[in-house]
């Protein structure tokens, strides 16, 4: 069976084609995946010969609401989706001043192995299909009623582990004829798969970048990113020069403020340098706690913004939104994991 919503306009025109339908057709099934219908029953302008002959051929995902949850606090709401094989996935709807943005996973789980991370805990079960990413936004958008500018791959799972799904992800929501986001309003967070990087610099994409650092030293960080182990953060810091430099897009830093681990002075002098002549953002986090983890978060933030800050580092620290909700990362998936299995 054909997984038909994850093909571009392009390549279910030359699909069709090849069936011996006029291109317009494939125009017209386009625009109904991008409505949102689950069947093509309901593709009322086409024949009744072609819709039977699509749906002995094709299949159109549709995931179901398993949970959603809404913050009191600022709106922010957060939607568990069951997929068509039962695994589940989160995607967060976020309200922010310059327009709403969805927080999308990549996978179902993930391999990275990071210390703070809710998401990894399991492990990783499979890769998301480009049409379980663009469901994320596009049954977020139907079913919130709002309009979404904006998306963040900073869900569950590691993107660039994902690789050339996400690169089908990101022509699909970019094609005028579909949800039509441009790149400058798409982010890609990597906890750092340096050849993946510089792959990844080859499309020239106008997106944003965002490298989750944690870290300005190996010894830390090699501590809490295994991903680190093989490769370090001078080799790191290296690739995102280069990215720099290919694409001209400056790349923000994720910083999770961890007590009493990443958050010394001398990692803010450490972090400045390496920054030094190289266009870049660092984005602190204040830490979600996670149940199984240890870590606590740091209670330095402040001081080390100014620290960073006045070295001439450009600074910024995230507002905590869905704090009621298990908002953050592979939270609300690990707590429907844990009631559905007793260990
Ligand atoms: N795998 C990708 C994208 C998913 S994680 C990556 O590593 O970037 C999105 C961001 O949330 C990353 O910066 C990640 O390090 C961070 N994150 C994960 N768990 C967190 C937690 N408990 N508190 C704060 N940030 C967290």
């Amino acid at each position: 069976m054909v997984d038909i919503k994850s093909m571009t306009l392009e390549e279910l025109t030359a699909w069709f084609k090849e069936q011996g339908e006029p291109a317009f057709r494939a125009k017209q099934v386009f625009h109904w995946l991008y409505r949102g219908v689950n069947s093509f029953e309901e593709m009322s302008d086409l024949s009744k010969a072609l819709r039977q002959k699509l749906s002995e051929t094709c299949f159109i995902t549709h995931p179901v609401v398993a949970r959603k949850q809404q913050s009191a606090l600022d709106g922010t709401i957060k939607y568990l989706w069951e997929l068509g094989d039962g695994n589940c996935i989160e995607t967060v709807f976020m309200r922010y001043k310059h327009g709403n943005t969805v927080c999308i996973s990549s996978q179902v789980g993930c391999r990275m192995g990071c210390a703070f991370c809710a998401s990894t805990i399991a492990g990783k079960v499979r890769n998301l299909t480009p049409a379980e990413m663009v469901d994320q936004v596009l049954f977020t958008q139907l079913d919130s009623g709002e309009p979404i500018s904006n998306i963040v791959l900073m869900g569950i799972g590691e993107p660039l582990d994902n690789f050339d799904t996400v690169m089908q992800f990101l022509r699909l929501v970019n094609h005028p004829e579909g949800l039509n986001i441009g790149m400058r309003h798409i982010s890609l967070s990597t906890c750092g798969l340096v050849e993946k990087i510089d792959k990844l610099a080859q499309y020239g994409l106008q997106l944003t970048l965002s490298v989750s650092l944690h870290a300005p030293d190996d010894e830390t960080r090699s501590k809490i990113m295994p991903v680190n182990r093989s490769v370090g953060v001078k080799t790191l810091m290296d690739t995102c020069r280069r990215y720099f430099q290919t694409t001209g897009r400056r790349i923000s830093y994720e910083y999770a403020m961890i007590d009493g681990v990443n958050d010394a002075d001398w990692q803010a002098d450490l972090l400045a340098d390496l920054l030094k002549g190289m266009p870049g953002h660092v984005n602190l986090i204040p830490l979600n706690e996670v149940e199984e983890s240890p870590l606590k978060p740091s209670r330095r933030v402040a001081a080390f913004q100014k620290r960073l800050e006045q070295r001439g580092v450009t600074v910024t620290v995230r507002r905590k939104l869905g704090g009621d909700i298990d908002a953050s990362c592979g939270q609300l998936r690990r707590k429907a994991m844990k009631e559905h299995s007793p260990q």
